[in-house]
């Protein structure tokens, strides 16, 4: 503890000069202390704060509480939601290694943090949601029983028309225009590497479920394969809900890692998202990625 000047000096008017500038000195550096120390909770709250935003997002504590929301958090029956239902289907988790269900259901994670973020919400679903699913999730310690997003047991096709669904894959020959409001659209729940290449098309095209990809070439230019990651498909969706702009919603969300575009006099410049909080399924990918940018550029 510091010695406090004052206490033995009593009487102001006999201090000496020296004293008195003492004690001013003094009673600065308790002024200051005070402000730093204020500083110091302020910041500490901050972090706090953050850090619980951060747990929700990755799934720990959800702010979400019998309908009450922090302001800038929307529900999905809030009067500004959507809607369009958007479907993850998750009866792949047998074809997944358990760390390719552990980052499927990170990209699980993102796309519900994306939507509740959205100025409308979509209709999000989880279809086929199985027990090895349920205790992945319980491992990661995701608190997916408070999110604000339909959890259903089964499958897309016991919830939905046939005649609404409109399965998205990579592989379909029909290319998206637009986005139809009063369609479900699925998402295959898949991290695979291209191991199964070609399974939702397939199962699409056997239970006569229209299919189509998105609108990637006609729009962007990619320096790699045109099968993206589920929080990213989910993501440009509901981006184009809002913009009804395709390559405005491929540039927000993907990487720019991933993006090359041309400009007019043929140079190729990168564009994209600055962070995409990526969730690569392709093991290697990056330096695959990187290979092929060089020789683009050369
Ligand atoms: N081999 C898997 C790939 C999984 S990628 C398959 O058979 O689909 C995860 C999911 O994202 C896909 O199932 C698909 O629904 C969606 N997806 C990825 N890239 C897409 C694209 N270019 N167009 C439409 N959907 C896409």
């Amino acid at each position: 503890m510091e010695k406090d000047p004052s206490a033995d000096e009593h009487d102001e008017s006999t201090m000496s000069k020296k004293q008195r500038k003492r004690l001013m000195k003094h009673q600065l550096f308790l002024e200051r202390r005070k402000i730093k120390r204020q500083e110091k909770r302020q910041r500490k709250k901050e972090e706090k704060r953050k850090l619980q935003e951060e747990r929700e997002d990755g799934g720990g504590t959800s702010a979400y509480v019998a309908g009450s929301f922090p302001k800038k958090f929307k529900s999905m029956n809030s009067e500004d939601a959507s809607s369009l239902r958007i479907a993850i289907d998750l009866s792949f988790d047998d074809l997944m290694s358990d760390r390719d269900l552990q980052k499927l259901l990170k990209q699980v994670q993102r796309a519900y943090s994306v939507n509740r973020r959205a100025e409308h919400p979509v209709q999000l679903y989880l279809t086929s949601f199985g027990d090895k699913t349920k205790a992945k999730l319980q491992e990661i310690k995701c608190n997916y029983q408070q999110w604000n997003i339909h959890i259903k047991n089964g499958s897309y096709s016991e919830l939905f028309p046939k005649e609404d669904v409109i399965y998205l894959t990579s592989d379909s020959p029909n290319v998206l225009s637009e986005i139809d409001e009063s369609k479900a659209y699925i998402i295959g729940g898949l991290v695979d590497h291209n191991h199964h290449k070609g399974l939702c098309y397939q199962l699409a095209v056997e239970r006569g479920i229209t299919h189509a990809q998105l609108p990637i070439t006609e729009f962007v230019k990619l320096n790699s394969r045109r099968v993206l990651t589920v929080n990213h498909v989910f993501e440009i969706l509901l981006r184009f809900t809002e913009s009804k702009d395709w390559k405005e919603a491929f540039y927000k969300v993907l990487p720019a890692r991933k993006i090359i575009s041309e400009s007019k006099g043929g140079e190729v410049k990168k564009g994209g998202a600055a962070n995409d909080g990526d969730l690569e399924e392709e093991s290697g990918e990056s330096e695959e990625v990187k290979e092929q940018v060089e020789v683009e550029v050369k």
